[in-house]
């Protein structure tokens, strides 16, 4: 029986995976592919990741543009939290689709299905199939096919930490990868993410819930063999959504346009700055365009701004100018150091709902180097164990690959199979 088994260890960077820090992951790099150059997408935000890696689209075709986002409702801008347990059924109801593209759930429906435990934000574990064409087991509430929540008895109620990462995966074992064996199954575990907006990258906290997130792939990993070894043809994927940068300041864009004569007052909705870490989306209401070039000549001129994307060039990072937005803007960054000693930092943009990110604690969202770092590692049919790909990867490539794993047709997607070697169909 062909099957696909996605495992996703939330924000781990490439450059921490070790023979010291992740005994586990090199040890399935040498029966696996490792991918050494693994790009995410823009905003590089656990939501939008989700999205895109359900998906095999980015944003400008799946239509969830960021971790938070302003919807058009009404005439009027209003600020989402897309984390929110109910974003994308709402979103659906405002813009006539929860995601615009079909999600692996639905595409594998009526050939085994798909089963996914997310200890994440709600938002982002309903990404993967918030149409209800499969299984999605969250703490917020886990449903079947047509969204009817599950039996009292069956739902995930884990904590999001190193305990609810270990509940979570021994049931995914037990009872996913053991008994009811669907086509796509999902293990989207929440750490090391959650210690390292908690926590200095590099710090003890760090590196124990590191080692703990590489024990719970480890049990993945050996349960997987045993199914092969039985006969499965089990396609393994294991990687991250995104890497962290270390913040080293808040920027309050919406208080820097209203200062400069670019936005109305303090919560005002003709320009909007919607914080997705340490990137930010700006929105202008259609009512207001006149004062986009201004807006650009305006972020030009900012040194806590790292890049920025206009009208024209949302195109290029996986966006498009949709439902007001004008800009996407990746905060400033830099090579430099953290306390201890882990390189990369950046600004991150203050949120308007929620407290900002601490200081010296890791963060994501932009284009920097190491929060555009995420891994991958891929077994079964297809992969060369042991080899490390220099080629070009993409969280888009995903979803073809495994449906091609499937023998289900992946044309159309922004993403490509990545199988090298020839698979017998
Ligand atoms: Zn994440």
């Amino acid at each position: 029986m062909r099957r696909v088994v996605i495992v996703t260890l939330d924000g781990l960077r490439r450059d921490f995976i070790s023979e010291a820090n992740t005994p586990n992951l090199i040890a399935f790099s040498r029966q696996a592919q490792r991918f050494e150059d693994y790009r995410t997408v823009f905003p590089s935000c656990t939501r939008v990741v989700s999205a895109s890696l359900a998906t095999g689209c980015y944003p400008a075709r799946h239509g969830l543009q960021g971790n938070s986002v302003a919807l058009m409702e009404d005439g009027q801008l209003v600020l989402r939290d897309a984390g929110d347990p109910e974003f994308l059924q709402h979103k659906r109801r405002i813009t006539g689709s929860s995601l615009a593209m079909p999600t692996l759930a639905e595409r594998v429906k009526s050939i085994g299905g798909a089963i996914i435990f997310s200890n994440v934000s709600p938002g982002a574990a309903y990404a993967h199939d918030p149409d209800g064409y499969g299984h999605v087991y969250h703490r917020a509430g886990s449903f079947g096919p047509g969204r009817v929540p599950v039996s009292v008895e069956d739902r995930l109620d884990v904590t999001l930490d190193v305990a609810g990462d270990r509940r979570m995966t021994e049931r995914f074992i037990d009872e996913v990868l053991a008994q009811r064996r669907p086509a796509v199954a999902v293990l989207w575990l929440g750490e090391p993410d959650h210690i390292q907006h908690e926590a200095p990258l590099g710090s003890p906290e760090f590196f124990e819930v590191l080692a703990a997130a590489d024990t719970h792939a480890g049990l993945v990993i050996a349960a997987v063999e045993k199914l092969r070894a039985e006969g499965d043809d089990i396609l393994l994927l294991i990687g991250s959504d995104h890497g962290h940068e270390t913040v080293t300041g808040i920027i309050d864009i919406d208080a820097e346009l209203v200062a400069a004569g670019l936005k109305a007052g303090e919560g005002s909705t003709d320009v909007m700055a919607v914080s997705n870490g340490t990137s930010a989306l700006i929105y202008v209401h259609p009512d207001h365009a006149g004062i986009i070039p201004r807006l650009r000549d305006f972020f030009a001129g900012q040194d806590w701004v790292g890049k920025f994307f206009g009208l024209d060039q949302l195109e290029t990072i996986g966006q498009r100018p949709d439902g007001g937005l004008a800009f996407a803007i990746s905060m400033a960054a830099s090579d430099a150091p953290n306390a201890y000693g882990v390189p990369g930092s950046s600004l991150a943009a203050k949120p308007s709902m929620g407290k900002p990110d601490r200081l010296g604690c890791g963060q994501h969202g932009g284009l920097a180097k190491y929060e555009q770092s995420p891994f991958l590692m891929v077994s079964g049919a297809g992969f060369r164990p042991g080899e490390t790909s220099d080629d070009y990867a993409r969280i888009v490539d995903i979803a073809p690959t495994a449906l091609r794993h499937l023998g289900l047709d992946a044309s159309g997607l922004d993403g490509d199979a990545l199988q090298s070697v020839p698979v017998e169909e």
